[in-house]
C-alpha cells in the first residue's frame, strides 16, 4: 500500500509499464542503461499523457463536466490522448490546435490528427499568435460550451499542472517497486521536457517516494530558464494545493536545453539517424519530436563523460509513435 495520499484517479493508462535493459547501448556506452516503456501505456493512448489524464479526468468527473477542452500543436500527443480518453469515459473533447498553415487548419490529416478526427473530437484551429494568447481562446470556447448547456473542463497544454503532475508521482512509485524487484537502484531518471508536467511529477515523486535518482530533463523547445520557471510553478502549486510537506528549491532542477536542435518538432539529420539506429539496435521506436532529442542528448553527454548520469540510468520513453508516423513522409527521410 502506498503511503502517498493521491487525489482521485480513474483508470486510463495501461500501467505498470515494463522496464527493459538496453543491452546494445549499455555495452556501447559502458553503463547500465534501462528504458521505462511509457510508450506502452496503451496502443492508442501511448505515451506519458495517459498517466496524467487519470487524475485530470477524475477531477473532471467529480466536477460533473461532460466535455474536456485542451490544446497543443497540430500533432499534439496530449490532444490525441485526451480525445481518446474522453470518448472512453463518455465525454466529448474540444482541441485548440496550433496550425502552421495560412489559413489555419490546412494540416495533412495523419498521425495524431487523424486519430483526433477518428474519435470525432471538435478541433478549433488557431494561428501561432492566437496560440500564444490562448487563454482568450479557452475563455471563448468555455463560454460557448456553457451557453450551449455543457459543463467544460479546461486542461492546459500537455496536461501539465498540479493535477497532471500526480501521474508522474505515481510513476516514480512504480519505478521504486520495480527497482526492488530488479535489485537495481537508478542514479538518474532521464526524460524529454515539453511542457514541464512530467518533470514536475518526477521531482515530486522522488521526494515523496524517497527515491535517490536524480531527475534529468532535456528540453525540446524554449530554454532552461523558461522550464525552471514553469516546472517550479507546477511543483509549488502542487505542494500548496495538496499541502505536501516536502522541501523544494528551483535550483535543484536540471533541464538541459542544448539538444533542442533547430526547434520544436524540427529535426536535424543526426537526430533522425539516432532514432533509426536505436530502432535497428534495440528495436525501440523513439520519436523525432521528444524522445529522439532527449536520447540524443543523453548519448552525446555520456560519450563525452561516461558517468554523466551515473552508472545505472533509466531513460523514460514518453511515447510519440503517432508523431513519428506523421513525420515519416518528410522529416525521417
Ligand atoms: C508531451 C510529451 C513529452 C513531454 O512531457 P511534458 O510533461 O509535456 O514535459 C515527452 N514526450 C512525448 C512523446 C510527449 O508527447
Amino acid at each position: 500500500m502506498s503511503r502517498i495520499n493521491y487525489p482521485n484517479r480513474v483508470k486510463i493508462a495501461a500501467i505498470p509499464t515494463p522496464i527493459d535493459r538496453l543491452s546494445h547501448w549499455s555495452r556501447e556506452l559502458g553503463v547500465d542503461l534501462y528504458i521505462k516503456r511509457d510508450d506502452m501505456t496503451g496502443s492508442d493512448l501511448s505515451g506519458n499523457k495517459g498517466r496524467k489524464l487519470e487524475f485530470h479526468f477524475a477531477e473532471a468527473q467529480a466536477r460533473g463536466c461532460n466535455v474536456v477542452v485542451t490544446c497543443g500543436g497540430a500533432q499534439s500527443n496530449h490532444a490525441r490522448a485526451t480525445a481518446i480518453a474522453a470518448r472512453r469515459l463518455g465525454m466529448d473533447a474540444v482541441l485548440i490546435l496550433r496550425s502552421r498553415t495560412t489559413p489555419p487548419g490546412g494540416e495533412p490529416i495523419n498521425g495524431n490528427l487523424f486519430l483526433d478526427q477518428l474519435v470525432g473530437a471538435r478541433i478549433v484551429w488557431v494561428t501561432p499568435d492566437e496560440y500564444r494568447a490562448r487563454d482568450a481562446v479557452f475563455e471563448r470556447v468555455g463560454a460557448e460550451l456553457r451557453a450551449a448547456g455543457r459543463t467544460p473542463y479546461l486542461m492546459p497544454e500537455g496536461g501539465s499542472d498540479e493535477v497532471g503532475a500526480w501521474g508522474y508521482v505515481a510513476a516514480v512509485e512504480e519505478i521504486a517497486a520495480q527497482e526492488r524487484e530488479m535489485g537495481v537502484q537508478f542514479d538518474a531518471i532521464v526524460h524529454a521536457v515539453g511542457s514541464g508536467g512530467t518533470t514536475a511529477g518526477l521531482v515530486l515523486g522522488t521526494k515523496l517516494v524517497g527515491v535517490g535518482a536524480e531527475v534529468r530533463g532535456f528540453a525540446v523547445c524554449d530554454d532552461t530558464a523558461y522550464f525552471v520557471d514553469r516546472v517550479t510553478a507546477i511543483v509549488d502549486r502542487t505542494i500548496d494545493r495538496y499541502q505536501l510537506r516536502i522541501p523544494f528549491a528551483s535550483k535543484e532542477l536540471r533541464v538541459d536545453d542544448r539538444y533542442k536542435g533547430i526547434g520544436y518538432a524540427l529535426s536535424l539529420p543526426a537526430e533522425r539517424a539516432l532514432v533509426r539506429q536505436v530502432a535497428e539496435t534495440d528495436g525501440i521506436i523513439l520519436d523525432p519530436v521528444y524522445t529522439g532529442k532527449a536520447f540524443f542528448g543523453m548519448v552525446d553527454l555520456m560519450r563525452a563523460d561516461r558517468l554523466s548520469f551515473g552508472r545505472r540510468v533509466l531513460f523514460v520513453h514518453t511515447g510519440g509513435i503517432f508523431g513519428l508516423m506523421a513525420a515519416a513522409s518528410e522529416a525521417m527521410q
